[in-house]
């Protein structure tokens, strides 16, 4: 293989050639300040409006409720922290979380908790899913938000999200979800399943790095984090990144313009490594095999490590993850893979391969061709599986 065969498409995404041209003209000509009234300024801003249409339309949200932030990281903090401090004053100081959601949310939680807060971390089930039961039962008099993850970013699990939001919205309790590796993948509709925050990302869905947005539905109103100028209807100050923005309203219109052939390509392709990698002795597919994106493969390859499997692919040519802390030179093995009730053995053992658009049936060959190798050789010089 002369190419990189890139199967982390979770971790992050390749800028597609239509993202990177609809960004350029805004780093070059068009580099005026949105908030100026001449026409420089009023062109970028112009290009702004146009971006959060495509947001917006993507999720069946209203322009305004659009508000572009830095990262999905930022969106969540905002969603939580700023919902947290908003019903602290009304005496609520309790929220609702599950066990597998990404730091981004968890350490949001966990600072709170430093703060006086309360965090329920509801479990998830042996296969990856949320129970809204659970939900409903966890919702007390303070409870000031729920938050649970659209869609896993490690094993690819997708929440029953519009039962949890009718249950929230029932109860009179705010709901936010992460939805940054859902978008994209999933038909989101944030009327419909009553869904009042949304987090997004660009860089998982081919726009670059650093911007993200948030969708808070009209009447909702979590405390900005920053102080500052008057961008963004005054909620979230800052000039605005208009190439990225651009580029993620690009990013997403894209998403969902060839929507039911790239899903049904991508799943095939999903299928085939589960299929193909399941024949290996030893092997267990993590997460749902039903409720998964069509972009995820997550499997656990009994008495080896996944940072060895992950040196063997990388001189393979291939690009990967595994089931440790996605922080790398972390050894505690995943929370998630925990979270779902493997040992720390297995966790460690654990791989995952993201499929983005850009991959194809001989990056699956190649795939199925090496990876069987590697795990027999690693096999054979592992005490634990030889025991
Ligand atoms: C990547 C990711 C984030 C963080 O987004 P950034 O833009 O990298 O800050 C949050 N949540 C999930 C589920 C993710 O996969």
């Amino acid at each position: 293989m002369d190419h990189l065969v890139y199967l982390d498409n979770s971790a992050t995404t390749r800028v597609s050639e239509p993202v990177l041209r609809a960004m350029l003209p805004f780093l070059t000509e068009q580099y005026g300040n949105p908030s100026s009234i001449y026409t420089l300024g009023q062109q970028a801003k112009a290009a702004i409006e146009e971006a959060r249409e495509k947001v917006a339309k993507a999720i069946n949200a209203k322009p305004r409720e659009i508000f572009f932030t830095s990262c999905g990281t930022e969106s969540d903090n905002w969603a939580i922290r700023g919902t947290a401090r908003r019903m602290a004053a009304k005496g609520k100081k309790h929220l609702v979380t599950s066990a597998f959601e990404h730091h981004a949310v968890l350490h949001a939680c966990k600072a709170l908790e430093r703060e006086g807060f309360e965090v329920t971390y509801l479990p998830v089930s042996a296969d990856g899913l949320v129970d809204p039961a659970a939900v409903a039962a966890a919702i007390r008099p303070d409870t000031a938000l729920v938050t649970i993850m659209y869609a896993n970013n490690e094993i690819g699990t997708i929440q029953p999200i519009g039962e949890i939001g009718k249950i929230c919205r029932e109860k009179g309790v705010w709901f936010h979800t992460d939805a940054v590796q859902a978008l994209g993948n999933v038909r989101i509709d944030v009327a419909a399943e009553q869904i009042d925050m949304l987090s997004l990302s660009g860089h998982k869905i081919h726009a670059p790095k650093g911007v993200g947005a948030l969708y808070i539905r009209q009447g909702v109103l979590p405390e900005s984090l920053m102080e500052g100028g008057g961008q963004e209807s005054r909620r979230r100050p800052g000039t605005e990144n208009t190439a990225s923005i651009v580029g993620l309203g690009q990013a997403v219109e894209d998403a969902y313009a060839d929507f039911d052939e790239k899903i049904a390509r991508m799943a095939a392709l999903r299928d085939r490594l589960i299929d193909g990698l399941l024949k290996i002795p030893d092997t267990r597919l993590n997460g749902s095999r039903e409720r998964r994106l069509c972009t995820n493969v997550n499997i656990s390859f009994k008495g080896i490590e996944g940072e060895g499997i992950l040196l063997w692919l990388d001189m393979n040519g291939v690009a990967a993850s595994s089931g440790s802390a996605c922080t790398s030179g972390s050894l505690d093995p995943s929370h998630v893979l925990l979270a779902i009730g493997l040992d720390h053995g297995t966790a460690h053992g654990s791989l995952r391969l993201s499929l983005g658009r850009y991959n194809t049936d001989a990056d699956v060959d190649h795939v199925l061709a090496v990876l069987p190798g590697i795990i027999a050789r690693l096999r054979e010089l592992s005490p634990v599986y030889q025991a």
